[in-house]
């Protein structure tokens, strides 16, 4: 086997698109990007980069020949507005993505508990809560728009921290004390929140877009048992892989945190259930050898600016980062040994650190903090 250098692929995650720009409850952390800003987005990045599918770029890592400047796009979650507004952006563009679709929501009318969230806050005709959490009091204020919307930031990093099994209940707990006594009551938040169709996803697959695994059930599988871990791997493959009639080889944590979300363990899961390659949301760059399986994306959307879009695509800006945080980067090529150990580590450390305590109002999840927290 020939070797050569790993060389630099930067990855890009988008979740729904909007026709309009979207704010607010109806759009927290902006992850729905508008349709011009997609559009923007994809001109610039054509004139810069090849832009290849994740099953293209593992193809040429192993043959050693992927070219400069490199990056793949990828959509999460399965959102309606990725057949309706991404993918007639993407024809037109002459561009390929990937689609991780948990296989649950498709066809289903299911929504996410985060839309649930976001729309029972929008609508809650209480002006204030106080959530009692062990021994201290979340205080929530909703007579203002940005109270809300500081609720819904809080109340996500409060309720992503939990346990599977003390999630369930405490969510129903929150939207009981929102004002509704069951989830399905709250009103939906609009058009943007549906997921697709199987007939949508056969479609856009026969159009040569890709599509691969996000869960059945959008769980954070680092919380889970492993047996759940490795039904929710299997079922999704299996359900894409019948509908579409082509292989699913690339799994993405739904959340994308590392190792919160997922972890060397789950990856393991991953590669034995049949997978080629996993697929994170922290940082916008890959360095891939032969051997490339875990992957990254950046989260983009209606939130970032363009200058920092364009920033977060510079291979300078990739080495500063590298030099800042090499002891904490988990995504070279091999990542064998104790190097990989001394990573784990530290990043379990800083991610505890950021769970252990609740929300700041206006802080950033993590997965979507990765270019404002080291500007
Ligand atoms: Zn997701």
């Amino acid at each position: 086997m020939s070797s050569s250098r790993p060389q630099l692929v930067f990855g890009l995650t988008y979740h729904g698109s909007t026709p309009e720009p979207v704010q607010g409850l109806d759009n927290v952390f902006g992850k729905h990007i508008s349709a011009a800003k997609l559009k923007r987005h994809l001109d610039w990045l054509k004139r810069r980069f090849r832009i290849l599918t994740i099953g293209e770029i593992l193809d040429q890592a192993r043959r050693g020949t992927l070219p400069r400047r490199t990056a793949f796009i990828a959509f999460h979650d399965g959102y309606r507005s990725n057949y309706e507004v991404a993918f007639p952006i993407l024809k037109q563009a002459g561009l390929q993505a990937d689609f991780f679709i948990p296989t649950a929501f498709i066809g289903s009318g299911q929504r996410f508990w985060v839309d649930i969230l976001d729309a029972a806050l929008k609508n809650t005709a209480k002006s204030r809560l106080d959530l009692g959490i062990n021994e201290n009091t979340m205080r929530l204020s909703f007579e203002s728009k940005s109270g809300r919307l500081e609720a819904a930031h809080t109340l996500r990093r409060y309720l992503k921290g939990l346990s599977q099994k003390d999630f369930e209940p405490e969510f129903q707990h929150t939207i009981g004390e929102l004002g509704w006594s069951d989830a399905a009551q709250v009103p939906r938040l609009g058009k943007h929140e549906a997921c697709m169709n199987w007939q949508q996803v056969r479609e856009m697959a026969h159009a040569g877009m890709k599509f691969g695994s996000h869960t059945h059930r959008h769980l954070i599988c680092a919380t889970q048992d492993e047996e759940t871990v490795r039904d929710e791997l299997r079922i999704s493959k299996k359900l894409i892989e019948d509908e579409i009639r082509k292989p699913c080889a690339i799994f993405c944590y739904p959340n994308g945190s590392y190792p919160d979300s997922g972890n060397d363990f789950t990856d393991r899961l991953a590669r034995e259930a049949g997978y080629d390659a996993v697929l994170y949301m922290v940082s916008p760059y890959n360095l891939l050898d032969q051997n490339a399986f875990r992957l990254t994306g950046i989260a983009l959307g209606e939130w970032i600016e363009f200058r920092k879009f364009k920033m977060a695509l510079s291979p300078l800006r990739f080495r500063r980062y590298r030099w800042q945080k090499r002891r904490l980067w988990p995504w070279d090529g091999g990542q064998s040994g104790a190097d990989q150990a001394a990573v784990d580590l530290g990043r379990n450390r800083e991610h505890l650190e950021l769970r252990s305590r609740i929300c700041q109002p206006g802080e950033r999840m993590p997965g979507y903090s990765s270019l404002e927290d080291d500007s």
